[in-house]
């Protein structure tokens, strides 16, 4: 480091990768000129320096598809304002299907991509054949072609992030490893480097796959870990047509590029290899660094590039390649700012395709820190949407093997992993099992979420169609409404709230009038400055000066983080989510079995919707218990 360090800055980013750079870019043009990119080592040194550069458009969800057909048109635009070039080739990108169901999942993608202007075609066979003349086209069903699709040299785009970053006026330092997060009652203080402390009010973390332990360091989690991520490029082909577009082929877990003659090969296979595997830590010193060989690995997926395209049979290899990727429990980004502690934004997570997704993630994250609140619908990209157990190192190393293969694996409606399952089991886990439960995961539950019948198994068939549960749910949505029935819920995140200020408090943070009455429940939700809808809950009045709040389980550390911000500290907060089972019973006959096992009087008249109370149930096994029961 030449320079001199600023003693202080409104923001640090640390990371100089793309997602770094693009960063400090957006928060430098958008007027947040103070802002400081530290780089452990050289900008790209991390992963960013050996990807392979395709830059796609289409995305699993319309989120990221936004994303990245944002960050293709900005480097376009940052080429023409800086000088320098990335690289880019626009020859457009096929995706092909030899499934139908894979073909129906594109169509769908493709409806949807078309949905925010990405220019994008439904191919035949005969089509792809003119796009692509070299493919052995004997099992492919059709495809989607994106024209504007291109390919981009990775560092390139960093250093046209780079150099607009410094344009706006932000400040970049090479070889300044920050050393430590400085946190001061949960608030962002500053960072420590070797060469001296800033003091500053927001810090960004895009350290790539150094996140998760950066995080660790000062309590936030950040689920992330590394898999080997391998391609191969050719020795130069003679009879290789020029100016290929880049072929996927999902089925085959392939992506072929040429690229200057030659042909680069690269892989999402469903048996991904965690890196650094023996110690589980990425080594601070790794830089530019690649893995050794691992041809067994590679092989069966070689094999499959050579039905797909016969002229690889014979080309030699001038090149294997594995470098680390960071990956996430459900290949998606993770972005905004940590539950743990305000200020802190993390941008990082990127499942391999970092380089076509930073320019859109960098926007993102940018609005999201001057604004205080998400500007679009970032939910499924929100790091709030986990928890403390995903990144322990024996979940996320784990789950990783199997979100890798993910990104080219069906993007399923319902679909469950496999992988880092049975983290918390309900008391009864195993009576529901008997009951014939089928289970997925809601927050950090094995949850029922339907019951086979007729002694068939309980397992998802998956399908974009008619799904093989609808029988199931029938019967039960049938029987709740013309009799009852009982519903599995105790996954709900949970808060307890107390303290003089309680009401008044959630009368200032809720929208609803919140009842102050004992017994009383209320449904109602939060809202952020702009007024986008931030949680969705029932507030209970429990008793004098106590309230209890209820919520889905999925948004449990983002409703709780949203909670703990906006609520006086005077108050008591308790998360009591694990503390408490819950059980709806729904139907017209509900009043009459709850009556079976308890005394207590369940009439309409003295038990009115939207009121609650303690009752008494008489359990066989236990004797009399007491239980609160709500009318919602
Ligand atoms: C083989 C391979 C092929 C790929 N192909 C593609 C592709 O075709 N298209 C695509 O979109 N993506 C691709 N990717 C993924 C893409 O490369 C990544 O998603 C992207 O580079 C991630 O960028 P990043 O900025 O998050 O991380 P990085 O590039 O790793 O940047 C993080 C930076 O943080 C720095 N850092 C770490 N700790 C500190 C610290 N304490 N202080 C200061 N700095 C620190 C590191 O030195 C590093 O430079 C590929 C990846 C691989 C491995």
């Amino acid at each position: 480091m030449s320079a001199v360090l600023p003693k202080s800055a409104k923001v640090v980013v640390i990371g100089g990768g793309v997602a770094g750079c693009s960063v400090a870019y957006h928060l430098a043009k958008y007027g947040w000129k103070d802002t400081v990119l530290l780089e452990r080592d050289q900008l790209t040194s991390g992963t960013t320096w050996h990807a392979a550069g395709l830059v796609g458009q289409l995305g699993a969800s319309s989120t990221i598809t936004r994303l990245r057909k944002y960050s293709l048109n900005l480097y376009k635009e940052l080429e023409k304002k800086t000088g320098l070039s990335t690289g880019l080739k626009q020859n457009g990108a096929i995706t092909v299907a030899s499934t139908p169901e894979r073909l129906q999942e594109l169509l769908r993608q493709a409806t949807a991509a078309q949905l925010f202007d990405v220019n994008v075609e439904s191919v035949n066979k005969q089509r792809i054949k003119e796009l692509y003349p070299v493919i052995n086209d004997d099992d492919i069903l059709g495809g989607v072609y994106m024209p504007e699709d291109g390919q981009a040299d990775p560092i390139g785009v960093t250093n046209v992030l780079a150099k607009a970053a410094k344009m706006e006026g932000a400040q970049i330092f090479e070889k300044t490893p920050v050393e430590k997060i400085l946190v001061k009652d949960k608030k962002i203080v500053g960072v420590q480097t070797k060469f001296g402390k800033i003091d500053c009010e927001y810090v960004v973390i895009a350290t790539g796959m150094w996140s998760r332990q950066i995080g660790e360091d000062i309590g936030v989690s950040i689920p992330l870990y590394p898999n080997e991520h391998f391609y191969i490029i050719t020795e130069p082909l003679d009879k290789l047509p020029k100016n290929l577009p880049v072929l996927r082929d999902y089925n085959s877990c392939l992506y072929l590029k040429e690229d200057a003659g030659k042909m680069l090969v690269g892989i999402f296979e469903p048996n991904a290899k965690p890196a650094f595997k023996d110690k589980g830590v990425v080594p601070q010193d790794f830089s530019f660094g690649e893995f050794p060989d691992d041809f067994d690995h590679f092989e069966p997926y070689l094999e499959k590039s050579f039905q797909r395209l016969p002229m690889l049979e014979t080309a030699g290899i001038r090149k294997f390649f594995s470098g680390p990727e960071s990956f996430t429990p459900d290949t998606q980004y993770l972005l905004g700012e940590t539950p743990e502690v305000n200020n802190l934004f993390t941008c990082c997570g990127f499942n391999s395709i970092g380089i076509a997704s930073s320019g859109g993630a960098g926007r993102v994250t940018a609005e999201w820190m001057i604004n205080g609140y998400m500007n679009e619908d970032l939910f499924s990209l929100d790091i709030k949407r986990f928890q403390k157990f995903h990144s322990s190192k024996k979940f996320i190393m784990e789950r990783v093997t199997e979100t890798l293969g993910d990104l080219y694996g069906m993007h399923w409606p319902y679909k469950q992993h496999n992988t880092s399952r049975n983290q918390r089991l309900l008391p009864y886990h195993e009576e529901l099992k008997k009951e014939g439960a089928c289970f997925g995961v809601s927050g950090e539950y094995e949850r029922p979420m339907w019951y086979a019948k007729n002694n068939e198994k309980a397992e998802y068939k998956y399908s974009f169609d008619y799904q093989n549960w609808y029988p199931s749910v029938e019967f039960e949505t049938k029987n709740t409404i013309t009799n009852v029935g009982l519903y599995e819920l105790s996954p709900f995140s949970k808060y307890e709230i107390k303290g003089e200020e309680a009401h008044s408090e959630l009368q200032r943070i809720c929208t609803a009038n919140i009842k102050d009455e004992i017994g009383r429940s209320t449904y109602t939700q939060m809202l952020n400055e702009a007024g986008g809808i931030e949680t969705d809950l029932t507030v209970i009045c429990i008793d004098k000066n106590h309230f209890r709040i209820i919520s889905s389980a999925a948004t449990r550390t983002h409703d709780k983080a949203h909670i703990l911000k906006h609520l006086s500290p005077n108050l008591e907060f308790k998360d009591i989510t694990d503390d408490l089972v819950c059980l709806g019973i729904f139907g017209p006959k509900s009043r009459n079995l709850i009556s079976k096992i308890s005394n207590d009087d369940f009439s309409n008249e003295t038990f009115k919707f939207g009121y609650g109370k303690l009752v008494t149930l008489v359990q066989k096994k236990f004797g009399p218990k007491d239980y609160l029961m709500w009318v919602n």
